[in-house]
């Protein structure tokens, strides 16, 4: 399967206050590494989830990925090309087309003063991609359609304090849909939004990916949903994939201590059988600013063993398409 986005030992470290990357008045060396060598693919039509604790990086991954981010290191390759160091409004906009974002909050995303039409004809606008009204309305009504507002000529007038959070996240796919992009990246699109009108909405993105082999990189700390939506799943901790997997692997046979206990933490998926060896997150994500020595997972770790404080797991295969960062997997 080709892969339309490739991520390879991608790297985000952010200066301290006062842009000092060095270990000077006791502060850490190597500022703050937010992403610290995240290796990734998608594949055309695939969805892949990556899931993780808040301060786990998948944000900035989503961020490096449409260009709001700029890599300290590594390369970013979609579809064969590196992007990695591509800058600017005209030389990315053929890459825009192409990748879009959709963000958490649909209230945020939206002007209260443009009406849905307006919203969605944005970007066809604003990356001038149609010549006539015409085939402006008509994209804009596709786009609706696709993103589940029909009849799509009901919505064009309405304002967003006019629709319920459910129809405004629609309006939020709608404008992404808009420029028939191959890769989306969705973070935490449905987390706003009530129980029944999110499996309405992962319904909606995975016929998407059916009927137009779009590719869609899915952000959420929620593995269960993550594991309703996707094909893979990678997890997240501290700016590395801690485990990679098919998203049956990760959610009912994970190996990773810490997806182990991400796994856990959600009664949905826990099996009553192992009940009695049950491994509890403890503590707090350390910050980025001060990752541990060794395998970073290593302080909330209840397996932890001298060669986890002294040197770091690389990612170990242990079955097809499997890989865990973790010691115990030799
Ligand atoms: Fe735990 Fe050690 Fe595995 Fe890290 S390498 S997850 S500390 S057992």
């Amino acid at each position: 399967i080709a892969d339309i986005l490739r991520l390879e030992n991608l790297q985000v470290r952010f200066p301290l206050q006062g842009g000092l990357f060095d270990g000077i008045l006791g502060r850490p060396r190597g500022g703050v590494r937010a992403i610290d060598g995240v290796d990734l693919t998608v594949a055309r039509g695939e969805i892949v989830a990556l899931v993780g604790e808040s301060g786990s990086g998948k944000t900035t991954i989503g961020r490096v990925i449409t260009k709001l981010v700029q890599p300290t290191g590594g390369k970013l390759l979609f579809d064969g090309d590196d992007m990695t160091s591509v800058r600017g409004f005209s030389a990315l906009r053929p890459y825009r087309h192409r990748v879009q974002m959709i963000f958490q909050d649909a209230y945020q995303a939206l002007n209260p003063r443009h009406t849905v039409f307006d919203a969605v004809a944005e970007p066809l606008r604003s990356l001038r991609l149609v010549e006539n009204n015409e085939k402006l309305t008509k994209r804009v009504s596709d786009a609706l359609s696709a993103a589940g507002l029909n009849p799509p000529e009901d919505f064009f007038a309405r304002f967003p304090h006019e629709l319920s959070g459910g129809q405004r996240q629609r309006v939020v796919v709608a404008g992404a849909l808009v420029v028939k992009p191959e890769l989306i990246v969705a973070d935490e699109p449905v987390s706003m939004l009530d129980v029944s009108i999110r499996a309405q909405i992962l319904q909606t993105l995975i016929d998407l990916r059916d009927r137009q082999n779009l590719a869609l990189l899915f952000i959420t700390h929620d593995l269960p949903l993550a594991w309703l939506i996707a094909d893979r799943i990678a997890v997240m901790y501290l700016g590395r994939v801690v485990e990679i997997g098919s998203a049956d692997d990760i959610t009912l046979n994970p190996q990773h201590p810490y997806t182990v206990a991400l796994r856990n933490a959600t009664p949905q998926v826990r099996d009553t059988a192992d009940r009695g060896a049950i491994q509890a997150l403890r503590g707090e994500i350390p910050s980025a600013a001060r990752v541990p020595k060794g395998c970073r997972f290593h302080p909330r770790c209840s397996l932890a063993f001298n060669r986890c404080r002294q040197q770091e797991p690389p990612a170990i295969e242990i079955g097809p398409q499997h890989r865990s960062a973790c010691w115990l997997a030799t």
